[in-house]
């Protein structure tokens, strides 16, 4: 295996972070002069090796090392971060991808390596995440965000358009995509939630990143005077929106595996009620629900359970009931063989390989429709992520880094093999 340097890849992150964060923490908003800033940086460094960046219409960048082979790897992650994030976030991915290049740079690998910079990951700007790599995998939807604007009433067609990018011809990416003879998709980022700490394990294997159901659900009884209006004759829709919220979180537990990586978690993070008054029974009450599972049929069975508990509650409380979809997407399963690997790799880094879902959606997502994808996590300090405490302990970020790197090295042979 050709000498790996994780220590490299932390001087790297120090350096950036240094170069793009304030005493409040990372600066690198999408499309904006402080991540145009860590382009550049990323830019030298990959000059220092004698490649060069190609940007494709999306916005993403790319970094080719031709192999012996035209079967390519893709090793990744995305520079942008929300205003005031961690050094970590997704930076992480890209250093240790650059480590990956300069392993092999000067030489031939066997298969061709391809490093990406995916283009706005965050969404934190205009509010649609996985921009850049949407637009590659062909699914971003262009109708949908072309009024999209920032806070300053910035529109994003302007802010791409500072960037060079077209949008009406972002999605030309997909078509650049489909020309790569793409084997694997690998991509290491920050766990950004507690699970592999409350192991006491600096590495984790992913297996695939949530489905999500979001919906509202809005009950519809009666308002009433809270003083002339008994309880049995009310028809109290806060009550039967509390019970509902209650049921699901049984219906969440009922169907969590017994390890807490496993789980699938379940959310109710609005709740809106009229007239809003202290002296009347609620007539309306509408709540959110979040639903996430790596299962299709777990998520589908904890959604129809869902129902039927709003269901039973509205009869209870002599109330209607109506559900309105938000948001769905699929549960994106990662790659059986390319899980092996990854656990081959954190077992021999670290000893163990325990595996867990992921819970925010990533890049890696958009790709598990076109080629094999795997992602590992390493752990983050206090579970915290999208915020200045960021962190991951030293011998934990060069384990995990070692642990990807050696997945890379393990994948290419496996790839070249095929
Ligand atoms: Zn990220």
């Amino acid at each position: 295996m050709p000498v790996m340097n994780a220590q490299r890849v932390v001087a790297d992150l120090r350096e950036l972070a240094a170069r793009t964060s304030t005493s409040d923490g990372a600066q690198r908003l999408a499309w904006g002069p402080v991540w145009r800033d860590a382009r550049d940086w990323f830019a030298g460094k990959i000059a220092g090796l004698g490649l060069r960046i190609e940007t494709d219409p999306a916005g993403n960048n790319w970094v080719t090392l031709p192999g012996a082979s035209e079967k390519t790897v893709i090793v990744g992650s995305h520079l942008d971060s929300v205003p005031n994030g961690g050094w970590l976030d997704g930076c992480l991915g890209v250093a240790a991808a650059l480590e990956t290049l300069r392993m092999h740079a000067g030489s031939t690998p066997p298969v061709t390596l391809r490093l990406v910079d995916w283009a706005d990951e965050e969404g934190a700007r205009f509010g649609r995440s996985l921009l850049g790599s949407a637009a590659a995998a062909g699914a971003l939807k262009i109708d949908d965000v072309r009024e999209l604007k920032d806070r300053q009433g910035t529109r994003l067609v302007d802010a791409l358009a500072e960037n060079g990018v077209a949008l009406d011809r972002m999605l030309d990416a997909h078509r650049e995509l489909k020309r790569i003879d793409a084997r694997a998709y690998l991509e290491l980022h920050i766990e950004q939630g507690p699970v592999l700490e409350s192991m006491g394990k600096p590495t984790g294997v992913v297996l695939g990143t949530f489905g999500v159901e979001r919906h509202m659900v809005r009950f519809t009884g009666q308002a009433a005077h809270s003083g002339s209006t008994p309880i049995p004759m009310r028809r109290d829709a806060f009550l039967a929106a509390a019970q509902t919220a209650l049921e699901c979180r049984e219906i969440g537990l009922r169907h969590s595996k017994p390890t807490p990586g496993d789980g699938v978690v379940c959310t109710v993070g609005v709740v809106n009620v009229e007239p809003k008054i202290v002296t009347a029974v609620p007539g309306v009450c509408e709540i959110s629900l979040d639903q996430r599972a790596l299962s299709a049929d777990v998520l589908g069975a904890m959604l129809a359970d869902a129902k039927k508990a709003s269901q039973k509650a509205a009869k209870e409380n002599h109330v209607s009931v109506e559900w309105r979809e938000i948001w769905r997407i699929n549960p994106r399963p990662f790659d059986p063989a390319l899980i092996r690997l990854c656990e081959e790799a954190v077992r021999e880094e670290t000893g163990d390989a325990p595996r867990l879902p992921s819970g925010p959606l990533h890049d890696a997502a958009e790709m598990v429709p076109h080629m094999p994808v795997v992602m590992m996590f390493a752990y983050s300090s206090n579970g915290l992520s999208h915020c200045k405490e960021e962190d991951t302990p030293g011998p934990q970020l060069e384990a995990s880094i070692r642990a990807y790197l050696r997945l890379v090295e393990k994948t290419i042979q496996h790839v070249s093999g095929d």
